[in-house]
């Protein structure tokens, strides 16, 4: 029996052994770390061999394929050996692609993915179709492919899985948008990053249709690295495109969506709305039974959340802001004078592209964490006041003394959580909490 490989076992790892063991593989899940002890389980009630705590070179090298968790890096002894020695070397993406006959709608981008991904399985479950939720979020799609419980899978897909996908071929493909990001794994070189972004079309033909939003100039410099045939469907704030997003509507072809009636706000949004309709409308739902589902759609936590009013003053949560990027586009999306609180472990980021909305917009800026001196720097001489701090609780009781009536006190960080906080949920729980307590108490 051919033997399959796998490294890392989190959901995907655990989802891509139960498959290739229902394949009739024999498979061998090998973690650095620890296991979940309830993958443990799943993997010992399938009789599927594993091990922790390291990875026995010689066992895995012996694999036809080996299917690799996108957390880990190409720069690994064990992932620079199997290359050497020519094993193939796959996403759980693509190896999952190859088991299913169902629809499939995959999703990547900068920002914007995990939005995306939710509304357009919102419209497709809403028409009624049997549609499985899969990728960086939800369960396996691995897993599910066994189950053989959908005609269609809405993908959010990163750059990480895209490296490790060849044949993958989505009949609906849409990249949002591409910023640097994740460089550290990319030699630091952005090219490299773009190169990993449009795989996503990699595959595309006349029957595959590429969705993506035209005004972004790194798309629009890169779009020889979608094949000539495939079908391009374009979104654009600048005139004609399949979705074309203008000061209060969005225009498709024999439908149109007013801004002021959408669940969500922002321009970023409309970007997200305007691919996610397309995206739903190729896969099959017509524009009316779209418009009909939209109102109903509730975005995850932890993005341009509300999470409290008092005064007249309106507390929102962007914890998922961990780039620059999505913080412009949150700076972007209010007409009220801020406090903005950001900060945390800084990933390199560049400031500058701020700097005129910060200057507009911003009347405090409280910085929170680690490398709040890199921001007090940078934005030191241009905010009305600047307070700094490593306690969440102070940070809140500052923006509340600062707010008047009309304000917005926006969490927004650009910075990742690590330095006070488990992840990004934990800080916007805290967030949200805080906030509870002491608007209220
Ligand atoms: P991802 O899954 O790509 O991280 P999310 O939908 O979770 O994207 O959003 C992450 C952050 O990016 C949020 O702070 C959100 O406000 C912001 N954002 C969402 N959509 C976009 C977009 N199209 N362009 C830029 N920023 C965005």
């Amino acid at each position: 029996m051919a033997l399959i490989s796998i490294l890392g076992g989190g959901e995907s790892g655990v989802g891509a052994a139960l498959l290739a063991k229902s394949k009739g593989f024999e498979v061998f899940l090998s973690d650095a770390g620890i296991l979940k002890p309830t993958y443990q389980d799943t993997l010992r009630e399938n009789q599927i061999e594993f091990e922790t705590g390291g990875h026995t070179m010689d066992r895995i090298l012996g694999s036809q394929e080996i299917i690799v968790s996108p957390g880990i890096p190409e720069k690994t002894d064990i992932v620079k050996a199997i290359k050497a020695k020519g094993i193939s070397l796959v996403s759980e993406i693509e190896f999952a692609s190859r088991y299913t006959k169902a629809k499939l709608v995959a999703i990547t981008g900068s920002n914007g993915k995990t939005t995306t991904t939710l509304l357009t399985y919102h419209f497709l479950k809403s028409a009624g179709l049997k549609v499985g939720l899969a990728g960086n979020i939800g369960q396996s799609f691995a897993k599910q492919v066994m189950e053989d419980k959908h005609d269609i899978y809405v993908l959010e897909i990163s750059s990480f899985q895209l490296d490790r996908c060849f044949e993958f071929k989505p009949d609906v493909a849409v990249l949002l948008n591409i910023t640097p990001d994740h460089l550290d794994r990319y030699e630091y070189k952005f090219e490299n990053y773009i190169a990993s972004k449009f795989r996503i079309f990699q595959n595309a033909d006349a029957h595959t249709s590429c969705i993506f939003w035209t005004d972004d100039e790194v798309i629009t410099a890169n779009l020889n690295q979608i094949p000539s045939s495939a079908a391009i469907k374009r979104v654009s704030f600048n005139g004609p495109a399949d979705a074309y997003i203008s000061s209060d509507k969005i225009q498709f072809d024999g439908a149109e969506l007013l801004l002021a009636d959408a669940p969500l706000k922002g321009p970023h949004n409309a970007i997200n709305m305007s691919v996610a309709m397309l995206a739903a409308h190729e896969a099959g739902v017509s524009y009316a039974q779209i418009l009909a589902s939209l109102p109903f759609f509730e975005n995850a936590p932890h993005r341009l959340e509300s999470c409290g009013n008092w005064n007249g003053v309106e507390f929102i949560n962007d914890s998922k802001a961990t780039n620059v990027d999505a913080v412009y586009y949150a700076l972007n999306s209010y007409q009220q004078p801020l406090i903005l609180i950001m900060g945390g472990v800084d990933k390199g980021n560049e400031y500058k592209v701020l700097d005129p909305l910060v200057k507009e917009k911003v009347k405090g800026l409280i910085c929170l964490g680690t490398d709040n001196e890199k921001l007090k720097h940078h934005f030191g001489s241009i905010v009305p006041q600047l307070f700094a701090t490593d306690s969440l609780e102070d940070a809140v009781i500052k923006a509340k003394e600062w707010a008047t009536n009309g304000d917005v006190v926006l969490l927004s960080p650009a910075c990742a959580s690590f330095d006070l906080f488990k992840n990004y949920e934990d800080r916007g729980d805290q967030f949200k909490n805080t906030v509870k307590r002491l608007i209220h108490g």
